[in-house]
């Protein structure tokens, strides 16, 4: 049974979907007006594995996550570098596209653009002008009123703090739906004037048009909670008149030098340059290492120790690539299976499931070293079964050595040089065998011969 923490009511609750079998997902993605960095690599990860794990349990996932290109600091950003909006968020979006690639998150089911979706933002602020939660102020934008929405401020758990305002500051907290543009400024036509969506209008009215009902997980970082996702919640639960979302969930911050990493923060890591120096796995394993609505403090050599740990994972799944290994969940085989399925369930206990696939690697290497290779290969097929589910081992099992031997030449060396070896060996050509062996050995790779075939390993 599957327990979440819902932000909301700072409980663990026990998921129920509103329709069997289905589950509907709303993440907010990301502002593209630079690149993405490691905070966005942590939650868009977490998220991956969500959408992973319930496809793993059985449900059909509906899975949204929007491109917020347009905003603010875009129009800064564009106008710095006098580009034209469209090819300067294009770009971007490009980059996010192989950034996420690169960590082996799965795209999600739709990805709609904000500025494709400005009829559906102007027809919801319609509704909630007619509705009176929200006014057209003196200079023209529209603002959504607070006090129209009694549920205020409780996704930050400050409800009392916000409707006491003086009359005089009334206004104080109101938030913009729609602002009017400035001269020659990017804009769009309503019937308020031109001018262009608030920030956080964009994400209701794309719930609305993909799930037109209640959303059983809405997800982000933590530093959206307010106001972004409060704001949210007002305008939809206005527009729908009933329960916007069931289970809010948000991932921590990541922490550099004691400063928060946020979008706001200049001296971030890029997701870009990460890439270069880690695979997905290593950043998928030390995100995962901690729970995620955590912080966590961005220390490098973790990264690096997490590298050479992965090693051992690999020499593990190298022991059933290539085996066509029917994976069957015999008695004795749902120990692991069990164990992994509780953490997940426990609110996505990612440390308590990394842990037990390293229990799994440590018995894999007992087995191997006595020998019981049969043995190894069935708990490496397992291995490989339930680190797939956490997005770990992106490639296809016949060719799983080239995520850690990048360079495919040398992949394709390695490969020749064992089957010329397996052939010297079967000829009997002990001298010649052993002059192959060396070779490898001087590429690093050690090898391991079993009575019918060759493992190796670096
Ligand atoms: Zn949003």
């Amino acid at each position: 049974m599957l327990k979440i923490f819902n932000t909301l009511t700072r409980k663990k609750e026990i998921f129920k979907s509103i329709l069997q079998k289905k589950v509907s997902i709303y993440v907010c993605g990301v502002t593209v007006y630079d690149n993405c960095h490691i905070g966005h690599a942590r939650t868009f990860i977490f998220f991956d594995i969500v959408n992973r794990y319930f496809r793993n349990l059985g449900y059909s996932v509906k899975y949204v996550r929007n491109i917020t290109d347009i905003d603010d600091k875009i129009i800064e950003r564009s106008n710095l570098i006098k580009k034209n909006i469209i090819s300067f968020t294009k770009n971007i979006i490009n980059q996010m596209n192989i950034d996420f690639n690169s960590l082996n998150i799965l795209k999600p089911s739709f990805e709609p653009c904000v500025t494709s979706h400005i009829v559906d933002i102007i027809n919801m602020i319609s509704v909630l002008i007619l509705n009176k939660n929200a006014y057209i102020d003196k200079k023209g934008d529209v603002l959504f009123s607070i006090k129209s929405y009694e549920n205020y401020g409780q996704l930050l758990h400050k409800k009392n703090n916000f409707n006491s305002s003086e009359n005089n500051n009334i206004y104080k907290n109101d938030f913009v739906l729609w602002k009017k543009s400035k001269n020659n400024e990017i804009s769009w036509k309503s019937p308020w004037g031109d001018g262009r969506p608030g920030w956080h209008i964009e994400c209701s009215a794309i719930n609305y048009l993909y799930f037109k009902n209640t959303l059983d997980i809405h997800g982000g970082g933590n530093d959206l909670i307010f106001p972004h996702h409060e704001n949210e919640r007002a305008q939809s639960e206005c527009f729908y008149k009933k329960k916007f979302v069931n289970y809010w969930m948000h991932t921590g911050m990541i922490i550099l030098k004691n400063k928060k990493m946020s979008k706001s923060f200049g001296n971030t890591f890029l997701i870009k340059d990460l890439i270069n120096y880690f695979s997905s796995d290593v950043i998928r394993y030390y995100f995962l290492s901690t729970k995620y609505k955590h912080p966590i403090y961005y220390n490098v050599n973790n990264l690096i120790k997490i590298n050479k740990i992965l090693k051992k994972w690999y020499f593990c799944i190298n022991l059933s690539i290539n085996k066509n290994f029917n994976f069957s969940l015999n008695n004795s085989s749902l120990y692991y299976v069990n164990l992994f399925k509780k953490a997940m369930n426990d609110s996505f206990n990612t440390p308590l499931a990394i842990l037990i696939l390293s229990n799994l690697v440590k018995k894999i290497i007992i087995l191997y070293d006595m020998k019981k290779f049969e043995k190894a290969i069935f708990f490496s097929s397992k291995l490989y079964y339930l680190g797939s589910i956490l997005g770990f081992f992106n490639f296809n099992i016949d060719s799983n050595n080239l995520n850690y031997i990048k360079n495919i030449k040398l992949y394709k060396k390695i490969k020749k040089i064992i089957q010329k070896r397996n052939h010297a060996r079967k000829l009997k050509l002990w001298d010649k065998a052993d002059f192959l062996r060396e070779k490898l050995l001087k590429l690093g790779i050690h090898i391991q011969d079993t009575k019918n075939e060759t493992f190796w390993n670096f």
